[in-house]
């Protein structure tokens, strides 16, 4: 009797939701780039990096706001949330609960460099990952090591030492879905940095950088040059370096959103029951092939729908993932995947572990153990 009383309950909430979702079904919605969250490293307290006649926070502050001027100027339709836009302290975790608060599209921290050798100069930009070389080593080690000013620093990071190589283990593992798109945007970043005189370029490279762990969008870290070189330091201070560098930034960003909308353009006209679709959930690992991501479902007679069989769909941070095939081997899903970029050119894989959503590298290391 009352498990029954509960039933006319449930079904109604089934309707609420049914009707909620169908209500941007009026609009022709296409799901564009809207939201990117500017995060200017450092900041009160923690100056960053510290050259001969300037500080890091200062520098990326200033950049970040030409950058997001530049994005307000060009491109109104973008809202652009800064993590900071005056000299405060912000932790590092507090940034990416602000990108993930706003639903941000892409996530972009900006920091400057410092090293002993003061010959070395040059942009590089930072993924999400396990550093293959000491020095992307000692470049996320510097910037992890502003936790050790933020209250219980111990807790809030689980123990996290950013001193000790040890503890970069945990990158090796760590869920990146977004890694392709970081890597596009990364290498764009570096191509408009260095298209002036002469900067040299440094490259995408990977480094485990806490303020990246816990973004669930593309994420990268720009690091502008090295206030460690003179010629550097005076070209990030100067008001025409800062110019340059913002609107080589922004140009990065406008092709990467010109991508990211062609990519998207999809009718929501009619959302189908995304149920329909949901995988059923198979034991142990299998990868699948990931083509598109929207706010709401696809309507079944959706263009990119119909360039793939086999389709499955996941609602996953308020979004609805469109996948394609189910490998039990990664070099069978890597064949396919060649086979699936001619019909979307940036689609790329994903791994689950008995249903459960996992890193594609972790997914490997568990075939291979
Ligand atoms: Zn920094």
């Amino acid at each position: 009797m009352k498990f029954n009383s509960l039933r006319p309950m449930a079904a109604l909430l089934c309707l609420v939701l049914a009707a909620s979702a169908a209500a941007p079904a009026s609009a022709q919605a296409v799901k564009k780039l809207q939201t990117v969250v500017i995060d200017p490293g450092h900041g009160g307290k923690d100056p960053g990096a510290v050259g001969k006649s300037c500080r890091e926070k200062d520098i990326v502050l200033s950049v970040a706001l030409k950058l997001g001027q530049l994005i307000a100027d060009s491109l109104p339709e973008v809202r652009t949330v800064f993590t900071r836009n005056t000299d405060v302290f912000i932790p590092l975790d507090r940034r990416a609960e602000i990108a993930n608060g706003c639903n941000a599209d892409l996530f972009i921290s900006i920091h400057a460099n410092w090293i002993r050798n003061p010959a070395i100069k040059g942009a590089e930009t930072f993924v999400l990952g396990l550093h293959r070389s000491k020095e992307n080593l000692a470049v996320a080690q510097k910037e992890n090591s502003v936790i050790v000013l933020e209250d219980d620093y111990n807790n809030k990071y689980e123990g996290f030492d950013p001193t000790s190589p040890e503890s970069y283990i945990i990158f090796e593992l760590m869920q990146n879905i977004y890694l392709d798109q970081s890597i596009n945007m990364a290498s764009l970043v570096q191509s408009g940095l260095t298209s002036g005189d002469g900067r040299p370029d440094r490259g995408v490279k990977q480094a485990g950088f806490l303020v990246l762990r816990k973004t669930a969008m593309p994420s990268i870290l720009v690091e502008l040059g090295f206030v460690s070189n003179a010629a550097e330091e005076a070209y990030m201070k100067s008001d025409e370096g800062q110019n340059e560098m913002a609107a080589q930034l922004f140009a990065s960003f406008r092709t990467y959103k010109s991508q990211f909308d062609a990519r998207n353009i999809i009718s929501m006209s009619a959302p189908a029951a995304a149920a329909d679709t949901v995988p059923a959930v198979e034991e142990g690992i299998r990868f699948r092939i990931q083509f598109a991501s929207s706010a709401t479902p696809l309507p079944d007679d959706s263009e990119v729908l119909a360039r793939f069989t086999d389709v499955s769909c996941i609602e996953e941070g308020g979004r609805f993932k469109y996948m394609t095939g189910s490998f039990d081997s990664y070099d069978a899903v890597a064949a396919r995947l060649k086979e699936a970029r001619k019909a979307v050119s940036d689609c790329f894989i994903v791994a689950f572990d008995n249903g459960k959503k996992i890193s594609v590298r972790e997914a490997r290391k568990k075939l291979n153990d």
